[in-house]
């Protein structure tokens, strides 16, 4: 408990029952450090020695020393810019300290004649040694005999702190062993780099990686590969492998409506007043889904599939099936625009065949008047909304259903885990969950999907519809932006659509939008006769759907716009686009983008406008990315490619955020120990269950439960 923790307790609180929390212990619990284990598995990032004094003429040039000398000088200088130059003496040599930023106290500490102890890159230069803003303070005390963890922390937690918080956690928490002995790891694993006999028991890992001896081959430590360091990547990698089989346990013995063909045949009658039939892709998925929708256990099944690949319709379908079965269905999008295009698409779709049957559409968004909004949530609750198309809104407390069958989740990636277990909840007053059907445009790979998504089942739409032009993809310099905007006023004037895609910057939403706003007043003086439209996330709800309407409609020809247009829009006239600072986004995000174009008939292409910046040059990520783009526009070779370019770790963490990331382990590199934890997962669950529930609960506590979503 972080009360525990906090060293020093603040004056006494009003209301004793509910004490406010320091910003520090704010900081705890925001990173998850909330009970004594959290804490105790939380790891050193790296390491500093501050076990020896070292003396400065021993001291080599690029090494971190620490050592006790004399101030002998102390001088502040305002040219070029203000600082603050110490010199130091150790009786073996000296040393000049220079800090850029510093307070009066820090006069008086550095004041000649001084004692201190300093800390810090030991640089050589001309001039003799030198540090740039050493730690210290004054010379003396005892050193530690083990080294001193550097733990990942925030702005609010100072190190400190959370040393303090950590060393007494680990003296608290009783760290009995959780797998049985005979099951764990073969020792090869562990004493390959060590010639250590045997794996590490958890307590002793725990310790040693917390304050390991000095003595310690520190790179053992910075590539995990010290056997203290296999034993918590084991651990980790079982907790998960475990957590995923028992929510797939869990979801088996869970009811949902049993959803089977009614007589009407709804799903039929659709396709036949279609425009297009479905790809073979599209009926293979739709197969799988009516497969598990007629089962009295809940579905739970990822449908992908490339942007522009249609998995609306086949949503569509598996809605209708829910329908006609005498069931609600909901769809949930993540941005107002894209909900709004569902709901646009749908109510075509559907009203003809619903509105006989006394049924309808309802739409469910933040940006909604309060009447409107009222008689929504009063049609869902009759029933008498057959589909309910929305936002996050869709998930609030309020929205009753009086019979939630199906639950649809569109770019299920931009959604959090407690989204999708709200959703699920909807049904609860039943005693059932309805079916889960989450669509993605953004593939997993497959080893990803299996480890991470035991308790999953996927469906892949691996055909684009017929009629579909490539689209071809240039890199350009940003030094060329002109001749790019001269060269799109002729594709213009001969009434093609053209999206002009806004930098990201990072962090700083009002940068974004001056961009976006100067870039369009830019682009509209180039392109004389063009009506040029402006599309951004500061704009309120209606003044988007305006805007989006209009280009739509063709009234504009050209978008601007930041990366609200990112996900699910869909132009099929729009076959130009044009991404600036193309090297500041991500792969996906860029795969994402040039989906909206390629949707129609017309050949399409996208330009991606890259700047090197003050480098002068583009970094290797950066280049490896848009040299993805140029080369494929497979979204599971992307996928793949992106995977090849971040990391596991890191690709999932952008997309599933609250899921169970590793933080130890590596899923590429760690492949014995996760076929260990593969197939020790099972066996522990059926011998061992009661080990198996304490293991999870040590690793994943409160996020366990967010692992069944
Ligand atoms: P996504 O998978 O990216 O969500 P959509 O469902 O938006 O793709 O479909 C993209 C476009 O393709 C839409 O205009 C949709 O109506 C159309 N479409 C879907 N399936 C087919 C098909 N089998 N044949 C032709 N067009 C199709
Ligand atoms: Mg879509």
């Amino acid at each position: 408990m972080p009360a525990r923790s906090s060293p020093a307790p603040t004056a006494a609180p009003a209301k004793p029952a509910t004490p406010a929390l320091s910003p520090a212990q704010q900081a705890l619990r925001k990173l998850g450090l909330v009970r004594d284990i959290d804490l105790a598995l939380h790891l050193p990032l790296r390491y500093e020695d501050e076990t020896r004094i070292t003396l400065l003429k021993n001291a080599r040039e690029g090494e971190v020393a620490q050592i006790e000398a004399e101030v002998v000088s102390s001088e502040v200088q305002q040219r070029p810019r203000r600082l603050l130059k110490v010199v130091v003496d150790d009786g073996s040599g000296r040393c000049e300290l220079t800090f850029f930023s510093f307070y009066p106290s820090h006069l008086k500490t550095l004041a000649v004649g001084a004692r201190l102890r300093l800390r810090g890159e030991i640089r050589g230069g001309f001039w003799g040694r030198q540090m740039l803003h050493p730690a210290f303070r004054q010379a003396g005390g005892e050193l530690p005999q083990a080294l001193t963890p550097v733990y990942p922390t925030v702005a609010q937690l100072p190190q400190a702190y959370l040393r303090r918080a950590i060393a007494s956690a680990l003296q608290r928490v009783a760290l009995p062993e959780t797998i049985p002995a005979p099951l764990l790891p073969p020792l090869a694993v562990f004493d390959r780099q060590t010639g250590l006999q045997g794996p590490w028991m958890l307590r002793d890992a725990l310790h040693f990686l917390h304050h390991p001896q000095p003595d310690v081959a520190l790179a053992t430590l910075e590539d995990h590969s010290h056997p203290a360091w296999q034993r918590l990547k084991a651990e980790e990698l079982l907790a998960q492998q475990l957590s995923q089989h028992a929510a797939r346990q869990q979801r088996a013995r869970l009811r949902a409506p049993v959803l089977t063909p009614g007589a009407q045949d709804l799903p039929g009658q659709l396709q036949a007043a279609l425009p297009f039939a479905l790809t073979g892709a599209q009926q293979r998925v739709v197969a799988e889904i009516n497969a598990d929708l007629a089962l009295a256990r809940p579905m739970h099944r990822l449908l992908q599939g490339d942007v522009g690949a249609g998995k609306t319709v086949v949503a569509a379908l598996a809605a209708l099936r829910a329908i006609e079965a005498g069931w609600q269905c909901a769809l949930m999008a993540p941005t107002e625009i894209l909900a709004e295009q569902h709901f646009g698409k749908l109510v075509d779709w559907l009203t003809p065949l619903l509105a006989p049957l006394g049924l309808q559409v309802a739409w469910l968004a933040g940006a909604q008047k309060k009447k409107e909004r009222a008689a929504m949530l009063a049609l869902v609750e009759s029933g008498a909304a057959a589909l309910v198309v929305g936002t996050h809104a869709v998930i609030q407390e309020q929205v009753q259903f009086a019979r939630l069958g199906l639950a649809v989740i569109d770019e299920q990636h931009r959604f959090g885990v407690a989204q999708r277990l709200a959703l699920r909840q909807k049904l609860s007053h039943q005693g059932m969950e309805p079916h889960l059907l989450m669509m993605s445009a953004t593939p997993i790979p497959r080893t990803l999907a299996m480890t991470y998504y035991a308790d999953l089942d996927v469906s892949t739409i691996d055909e684009l519809p017929p009629g579909r032009t490539p689209i071809v993809t240039r890199v350009i310099a940003d030094s060329r932006k002109d001749e790019v905007i001269a060269r799109l006023a002729p594709q213009l004037a001969a009434g093609r659509q053209v999206y002009w895609v806004c930098p990201l910057i990072e962090e700083s939403e009002a940068l974004d939008l001056s961009n976006a706003t100067a870039t369009h007043a830019e682009l509209a003086a180039a392109l004389p006769g063009v009506q040029v439209g402006l599309l951004h996330s500061r704009m309120a709800a209606a003044e988007k759907k305006a805007v989006m309407q209009a280009f739509k409609d063709g009234a504009l020809g050209l978008l601007v716009a930041t990366t609200v247009i990112e996900v699910g829009v869909d132009v099929p006239n729009a076959s130009l686009m044009v991404i600036e600072h193309a090297e500041r986004f991500g792969l996906s995000q860029l795969h994402q983008l040039r989906g909206r174009v390629g949707r129609g008939a017309a050949a399409s292409a996208c330009v991606l406008l890259y700047s090197v910046g003050d480098s002068g040059r583009l970094g290797e990520s950066a280049r490896e990315r848009l040299q993805a783009m140029a080369e494929t526009t497979d979204g599971f070779e992307i996928a793949r490619r992106d995977l090849e370019i971040r990391g596991p770790g890191e690709f999932l963490g952008a997309r599933q955020s609250g899921d169970a990331l590793l933080r130890f382990a590596d899923l590429a590199t760690d492949t014995v120990l996760l076929a260990w934890a593969r197939e020790t997962a099972p066996v522990m669950l059926a011998q061992h269950p009661q080990l198996a529930r304490e293991h999870i609960a040590r690793w994943l506590g409160g996020r366990a439960d967010f692992l069944k979503a």
